[in-house]
């Protein structure tokens, strides 16, 4: 055992001195029915350093805790938050020594988070996600870079789902939701400029679930492949391929000319709509999927839509 001099004994880094006085046998009975030795009585008249039977090492505790309590190894629990920490995909940093409640672990990203010991557990049980703001921020700011907006920090009004943000042509602030961001879904209520009055497309993607299945997603946007990897891929890994995008004049025009394509093949071909069950987890949508054997027929509809727009055009 490391003993710094003759009359101290060292804990967890710090230098206990060793008190001469007699240990009596009913705490000896005491430390051996809790599974612990008795090293040494240290600092006070009332703290023992203990031996752990489970893994060796020495912690202190205060006499009323061995007589009364069943103290805790120090050590024991700190190896089980590693352990803990390991299932969940983290790294054990240390604990924080402002609050017993809480520790800094290593993300699988890199970086290093104070969480709440209690929601690793939920994590490593599978019951919630841990995500790292840092990097959650990154994701965040492109996402409105991408759109020409600048994120400039959460929603004053404290709404989770919205963020605030700032027009990078005309300067304007305003709270958005983070979702009509992605989606382009907003006006800027500075300069004007609607996202509905702005072009916009039907989309057409072919899908490659992890079942196996090719499907087909059918629908509109404003970026069809900011919709493809943002919106659409519950997983990242899918195969997908963007077989066809048509402009549209108008959001307005594309959301019509979408419905009515959906309206018309739901109720020609009601065996190729995809059940939502098929492409659960692998798709974040519900509606609108379509089995692959119909892709003639959508792409011969798209062709009319085409050509309507070519004709408004002249
Ligand atoms: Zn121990
Ligand atoms: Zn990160
Ligand atoms: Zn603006």
């Amino acid at each position: 055992m490391p003993h710094a001099h003759d009359n101290s004994i060292i804990i967890s880094g710090e230098a206990l001195p060793v008190i001469d006085m007699p240990i009596h046998d009913h705490w000896r009975e005491a430390a051996d029915r809790r599974g612990f030795d008795i090293t040494a009585r240290v600092a006070d008249r009332y703290a023992l350093a203990l031996t752990c039977r489970q893994c060796g090492k020495l912690s202190r505790t205060r006499l009323f805790v061995l007589m009364h309590h069943q103290p805790r190894c120090s050590h024991c629990i700190e190896a089980a938050w590693r352990q803990e920490a390991a299932a969940a995909g983290l790294t054990f940093q240390r604990r924080d020594p402002a609050s017993t409640a809480y520790a800094w672990y290593r993300l699988p990203c890199g970086h290093d988070a104070r969480r709440q010991i209690g929601l690793i557990t939920r994590v490593a049980a599978g019951e919630t996600g841990l995500r790292c703001a840092t990097c959650q921020e990154a994701v965040e700011a492109a996402e409105a870079r991408a759109v020409g907006w600048e994120l400039v920090g959460p929603d004053p009004a404290g709404d989770t789902n919205y963020r605030e943000y700032r027009h990078i042509s005309c300067s304007h602030q305003q709270r958005i939701a983070r979702g009509n961001v992605k989606s382009q879904r907003f006006d800027c209520a500075g300069c004007g400029v609607t996202w509905t009055a702005a072009p916009s497309f039907i989309y057409l993607f072919r899908v490659l679930l992890p079942s196996g299945m090719r499907v087909l997603k059918l629908g509109f946007s404003k970026n069809p492949r900011s919709r493809l990897q943002h919106q659409l891929l519950g997983d990242g890994d899918l195969a997908c391929h963007v077989l066809r995008v048509v402009a549209m004049p108008s959001g307005h025009d594309a959301i019509r000319t979408e419905k009515g394509l959906h309206t018309s093949l739901r109720r020609r071909f009601p065996d190729a709509v995809i059940d939502a069950k098929d492409f659960a987890g692998a798709l974040t949508v519900v509606t609108e999927v379509y089995a692959e054997w119909l892709e003639a027929e959508i792409q011969q509809l798209l062709d009319g839509i085409e050509d309507d727009s070519d004709d408004d055009g002249a």
